[in-house]
């Protein structure tokens, strides 16, 4: 159980309302935008390989519909409740907006750990969840995607479900599919591509060299993975990782590629038992703590708290995952001088080349990877450089630049449509 200082919902609705405050938003406005304008729960039945049935429950919950169709992922996690689905839809619908995508925000997770499942029971798990939640999802409507613990194959056997239903296939009902069924070039390492940029523009502006940064990346799958093997790529150091089996440290620099290469050969896709040849395991309050130039959270939520963030040793922190850091330690930071790149801008990647796919699933039409990158590139560093000046224009953290921007869109969307009837 999340405590109720570390409840999502509250921390997002906690963020939204210093916004609203600040952009003397309407009382109209404020209440509709803090609260999710649709939740659905379903239990459902899943036949196991045993012969048995196991009823799970699971969410989709859309935030907001005014700027376009919701959008957000679907994530499998024994953790999920419905108020980290609510914060998460939120989230989403910022996002969005801060990137100027024609979304609004949504979420949808199911309790569970997939890595208990065989892969025949996670299928049919997939195929009924999509099918209790067709009555929100649709490409007109919302448009699911992956989250912790989904992936390609899980957004291809959804789309292929939906597209039972109605008798066609509907590519442009789910984004993060496999290339070969309507997936975008470039979108399986977007969001660490994005992640990996936002490093490159901080190191611009602060006139640092990429080779001279030691990085920290906390989680490594879709988000940390790549983000920690572009920015290798790139030439910067990255000196520990972490998953859910422990930490892993190499002062000199890790090699990202064999780590990939051995995860992507395990059985539960982890780091466990990595036999790489100068690494140390550590565990993950220390990596967390380790002195670093630049700290990537690209696990979970509610990661950086009160009760660490004194001992944080990174000059930047850039929030791969959604709500790594609470409010009470995004102020220590702010009081550090620990500059913060939050999470609706720098993991924002991922669900711009999800439009993208969307886009190309829509028109049956499908670009070069060059061409996906380079607009990814183009709409992340516009969104970083507005962001900035922002915070510069009214001497504010990048966390609330980005809601002030992001509310501000959301707020004149609700505002033009107004009430209805
Ligand atoms: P994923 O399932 O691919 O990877 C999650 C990683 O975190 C795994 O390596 C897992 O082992 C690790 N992990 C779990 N618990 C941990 C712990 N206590 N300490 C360290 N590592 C731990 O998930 P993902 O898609 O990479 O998502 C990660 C975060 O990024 C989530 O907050 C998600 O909402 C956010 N995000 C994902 C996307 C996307 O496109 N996938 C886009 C935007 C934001």
């Amino acid at each position: 159980m999340t405590s109720e200082r570390e409840n999502p919902f509250r921390i997002a609705q906690q963020q939204f309302d210093s916004a609203a405050e600040l952009l003397d938003l309407p009382q109209s406005v404020r209440a509709t935008l803090r609260v999710p304008q649709r939740e659905l729960t379903v239990s459902f039945p899943v036949a196991m390989d045993d012969g048995s049935t196991q009823v799970l429950t699971g969410y989709r919950v859309q935030h907001n519909l005014d700027r376009g169709p919701a959008k957000g992922g679907v994530r499998f996690h024994p953790q999920v409740d419905i108020d980290e689905v609510r914060a998460l839809a939120m989230w989403m619908t910022w996002k969005c907006a801060l990137v100027n995508i024609p979304y609004g925000g949504a979420k949808g997770g199911v309790i569970i750990d997939p890595a208990l499942l065989s892969p025949r029971e996670l299928e049919r798990l997939t195929r009924r969840f999509a099918t209790e939640i067709s009555v929100l999802i649709g490409p007109d409507r919302d448009i699911p995607a992956p989250d912790v613990n989904t992936n390609e194959q899980i957004m291809a056997w959804i789309m292929d479900t939906i597209s039972m239903h109605e008798g066609h296939t509907v590519l442009p009902v789910i984004t993060g599919k496999p290339v070969g069924v309507g997936g975008s070039l470039g979108r399986s390492e977007a969001t660490g591509r994005g992640v990996s940029l936002m490093v490159r523009e901080w190191a611009k502006r602060h006139a640092r060299d990429l080779r001279t940064l030691d990085i920290v990346v906390q989680g490594f799958g879709n988000v940390g993975g790549v983000a920690a093997k572009l920015l290798t790529e790139m030439g910067c150091r990255v000196i520990a990782v972490s998953d859910a089996s422990g930490g892993y440290l190499c002062q000199k620099g890790l090699r990202i590629d064999a780590m990939q290469h051995y995860v992507r050969n395990h059985p539960r896709r982890m780091l466990e038992g990595c036999p790489i040849d100068g690494v140390e395991q550590i565990g993950h309050a220390e990596l967390l703590e380790l002195p670093c130039d630049i700290l990537i959270p690209a696990a979970l939520e509610n990661q950086l708290t009160s009760k660490n963030a004194a001992r944080i040793h990174a000059s930047v922190i850039i929030e791969g995952a959604n709500g790594p850091t609470t409010p009470e330690a995004d102020a220590i930071f702010q009081e550090r001088g620990i500059t913060v790149i939050p999470d609706i801008l720098a993991n924002a990647g991922g669900v711009t080349v999800s439009y993208f796919e969307w886009v190309q699933g829509l028109q049956s039409f499908f670009w070069e990877e060059v061409d996906v990158n380079a607009k990814l590139e183009r709409i992340m560093v516009n969104a970083f450089q507005q962001v900035y000046a922002t915070a510069e224009e009214h001497q504010v953290s990048l966390r609330m630049a980005a809601y002030l921007l992001a509310v501000r869109r959301v707020a004149d969307a609700a505002i033009s449509r107004s009430i209805y009837p």
